[in-house]
């Protein structure tokens, strides 16, 4: 099987430092069940790629011992009994590739570079290529779980058989993948999610394989939109395991503490302290009309919560498509029902859809739109995601305009009800006065190319402004 890793970034070859691994040399490493070697095909100044090619010894992994469960006698493989002999795990990117790469790019994974600390820390242009990538779930899957970590993926079925174009296409993939990252990231995505993806855990999970999937994947994995499948995937199932694993990545995750909680209790919270003048109603009907002079008919709804802002939009005959994107699948689930998605006829149900996705990651999916609505969302982000937050949306997706808004927390001594000092919800990790969320609109603005207007909504009180403020950033 086979791994490349390829950096564009001149000089190339300090991928070389980065893998701690010579190019120059070829490097030779004994596994429980196998070989692997590391060789550099091209090491130039512009670009040096190392390759991990790892030999499997089926006979050796019949006579490993350990948990009960050897080798892929485990794995969907083993209906047959010279499946032992006769299998995929020699030539397909496996968790045994996983395995090889913890053994051989451990001390890379660490991201501590002895002699060059700096280039550890350093984003590169990488590329990774596996030409056969067992894929459970397809292309989609592998999409869904390296784009919302900022890759760029191209994946090309392999066919059963060339000489039986019949058949049809096998569950493997030939898969690159680009993005801008450290090496130690890139890593670590691999080593949790190609196992992931087989599908076929080779060995036995145990307690301390929860230690080592936070381990890896802690900071990523907690805010990851496929967190729970992975999670499963990765501990095989074992719900013991992985309600274990995940109490713990929540409790690691600083985008939410439990984003469907935070979100079943928002509008309730926030409806209560905001009632008295009616600020939904007026916000929303705020929002459509900006993005309605603005001409955007492809919208997308970030953060939509029970998604009303999405339900306004249908009924405005410019509208062409919108959808509700939301980190939260209860959130989105009760979307559904309060639009009554099901029920809808077929024309209409063409113009909506809802997504699961996380607005700190960049989405694929997020790229086509004409605008996007942020309201009331980016106060429940963690003021350090704020920044990729930022990228995500203005840096990533691009769409020509972006209307955000955001409680004005000047205004929070006017509201009743409200004890002094008190955000509006308890999912809040800010609430910014008008010059706060001024600077940020001008920063923002100004590194990704926007324009950028603001206006208060709701009731004005000279002294404190209004309740909600509004941005409107156009490209
Ligand atoms: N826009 C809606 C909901 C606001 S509540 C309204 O005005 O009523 C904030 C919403 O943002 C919640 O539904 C929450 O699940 C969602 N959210 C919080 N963090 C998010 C993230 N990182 N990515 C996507 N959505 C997120």
């Amino acid at each position: 099987m086979l791994l490349t890793i390829s950096s564009t970034v001149a000089p190339a070859t300090d991928l070389g430092f980065l893998l701690h691994k010579n190019p120059a040399r070829v490097h030779e490493r004994e596994l429980p069940f196998g070989m692997a070697w590391v060789v550099y095909p091209e090491a130039t100044e512009q670009r040096c790629t190392a390759a991990l090619i790892v030999e499997i010894d089926p006979i050796a992994l019949l006579r490993r011992k350990g948990g009960g469960r050897a080798g892929s006698s485990s794995g969907p493989s083993s209906r047959f009994a010279l499946s032992h002999y006769v299998n995929d795990r020699p030539y397909a990117a496996s968790s045994f590739l996983s395995v090889a790469l913890n053994k051989v790019f451990g001390t890379a994974m660490t991201g501590r570079s002895k002699d060059r600390p700096e280039l550890a820390a350093r984003l590169l242009d990488l590329e990774v290529h596996l030409p056969v990538l067992p894929a459970r779930g397809g292309e989609r899957l592998v999409r869904s779980l390296f784009e919302p970590l900022g890759y760029d993926v191209e994946a090309v079925a392999i066919p059963l058989d060339r000489s039986v174009p019949a058949w049809g296409a096998s569950h493997y993939l030939d898969v690159r993948l680009a993005g801008r990252l450290v090496v130690k990231d890139l890593l670590e995505h691999l080593f949790v999610l190609l196992p992931v993806l087989d599908d076929d855990k080779h060995y036995w999970v145990g307690d301390d394989e929860v230690d080592k999937l936070l381990r890896r994947g802690g900071p990523w994995l907690a805010a990851h939109p496929e967190r729970d499948l992975i999670t499963r995937r990765y501990l095989r199932y074992d719900r013991r395991l992985s309600t274990d694993a995940l109490v713990r990545l929540i409790a690691a995750d600083d985008t939410a503490v439990d984003p469907d909680q935070a979100a079943e209790a928002h509008d309730h919270e926030e409806a209560t302290v905001e009632q008295p003048v009616r600020l939904n109603d007026q916000r929303l009907a705020t929002v459509i009309a900006a993005l309605g002079r603005a001409g955007a008919r492809r919208i997308v709804d970030l953060g939509c919560g029970q998604g009303s802002l999405v339900g306004q939009l249908l009924k405005e005959p410019w509208v062409d498509r919108v959808i509700g994107f939301d980190v939260s699948w209860r959130a989105l689930e009760q979307a559904a029902r309060r639009l009554q998605l099901a029920e809808m006829a077929p024309r209409q149900r063409d113009r909506i859809d809802l997504w699961q996705g996380s607005l700190t990651y960049r989405d694929q999916r997020l790229r086509h739109f004409d605008a996007a609505a942020v309201v009331e969302v980016i106060e429940h982000l963690d003021p350090g995601r704020l920044a990729a937050f930022e990228s995500v949306v203005f840096g990533h997706a691009r769409p020509a305009t972006v209307v955000v808004t955001t409680p004005n927390v000047e205004y929070n001594s006017l509201l009743e009800g409200l004890g002094q000092g008190c955000l509006r919800h308890r999912d809040h990790r800010f609430e910014w006065t008008r010059e706060e969320f001024g600077r940020w609109c001008d920063a923002v603005a100004e590194a990704h190319g926007y324009r950028v207007e603001r206006s208060g909504i709701g009731p004005t009180d000279e002294a404190r402004g209004a309740p909600t403020q509004m941005a409107v950033f156009q490209r």
